[in-house]
């Protein structure tokens, strides 16, 4: 299987010239597997690129569109896919149920097409479209084995791993570290109720995160949250729903990772920041025994094996 980024970019897009090497599209990344299926993670703002791709490349192979979550940077690029309006085509989009409020992926879809936001309707679109939505499950997608599972995100989001001939890609969509929210901050004097009141969710928070370790296990490639650096993250952006390279790199070494690419980039870190960062996270890599080259940093137009 192979992996296309075409949006690596989180949030919001950031073209121009500081950001030209890493690209300043919002996440879709395209999995081609062995048997010819194209599998889309998430319709950010690159999937339009890759839809007029896909018809340069012929009529349009019968489309799978996996969503992790319908924040906006995810999903903002669907109604400029052109293969949507292309009558014969047909895409089946994938996604999270959200419990509290029985919103199906669908309607989520319907929302962002609905007048107030986009002139045309989605009465419109030409393809034929299957919305499913579910929360953890496992299912089959031609010569794919998919799992999901239920990562950490202020709205109900899914990461997604493929398997095939035995290679597996994890992809984590947005994810933050699991942790006890009520806990005094590093630094700060804890109060007597935190450990009387909120003693068990240290439990409930180990067990989540090593159920993410057992979801990541042994993956080949994981492509994962890494929206910011060591220090932005404890300084005002603890549960944003994001994470940092040394969160990554944790979950790399206990979940026995083969390669890690980082993404969901920061809007405001240009290229050479981002170099930067990746230097740090590889130096930090090999200071706990991991290769450098294990670890790259996404970039739109870049294709890797998995
Ligand atoms: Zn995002
Ligand atoms: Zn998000």
């Amino acid at each position: 299987m192979k992996l296309r980024f075409w949006g690596v970019r989180g949030s919001i897009p950031c073209p121009g010239p500081t950001t030209l090497r890493h690209g300043g599209n919002t996440p879709c990344y395209e999995v081609k597997t062995r048997a010819g299926e194209c599998v889309i993670l998430d319709a950010g703002t690159g999937i339009r690129g890759l839809g007029a791709d896909l018809m340069k490349r012929g009529p349009p192979p019968p489309i799978h569109l996996l969503i992790s979550h319908t924040h906006w940077d995810h999903i903002q690029g669907f109604p400029f896919f052109i293969p949507c309006y292309i009558p014969g085509a047909s895409i089946r989009i994938t996604g999270p149920m959200q419990l509290n409020s029985n919103q199906t992926i669908e309607k989520a879809f319907q929302l962002q097409m609905s007048y107030e936001f986009f002139p045309i309707s989605r009465q419109q679109l030409a393809a034929q479209i299957r919305y499913e939505s579910f929360g953890e499950t496992r299912f089959k997608l031609g010569s794919l084995d998919a799992q999901t599972h239920l990562v950490n995100h202020p709205v109900l989001s899914l990461g997604y791993r493929l398997t095939e001939d035995g290679r597996s890609l994890v992809y984590t969509g947005d994810h933050e570290p699991y942790q006890n929210l009520f806990k005094a901050k590093p630094g700060e004097a804890a109060g007597d109720e935190d450990d009387s009141l909120f003693g068990n969710a240290d439990t409930a928070v180990a067990t989540a995160d090593k159920r993410f370790i057992e979801f990541i296990r042994n993956a080949h490639v994981l492509l994962i949250d890494c929206t910011y650096t060591p220090e932005e993250y404890p300084s005002q952006r603890r549960g944003w729903g994001h994470s940092s390279w040394d969160h990554c790199l944790r979950w790399m070494r206990e979940g026995g990772v083969e390669r890690m690419v980082l993404t969901h980039h920061d809007p405001m870190r240009t290229d050479d920041l981002l170099d930067a960062q990746l230097a740090r996270a590889r130096q930090a890599a090999r200071e706990q025994g991991i290769s450098s080259d294990r670890i790259l940093a996404a970039a739109e137009g870049q294709e890797i094996d998995v």
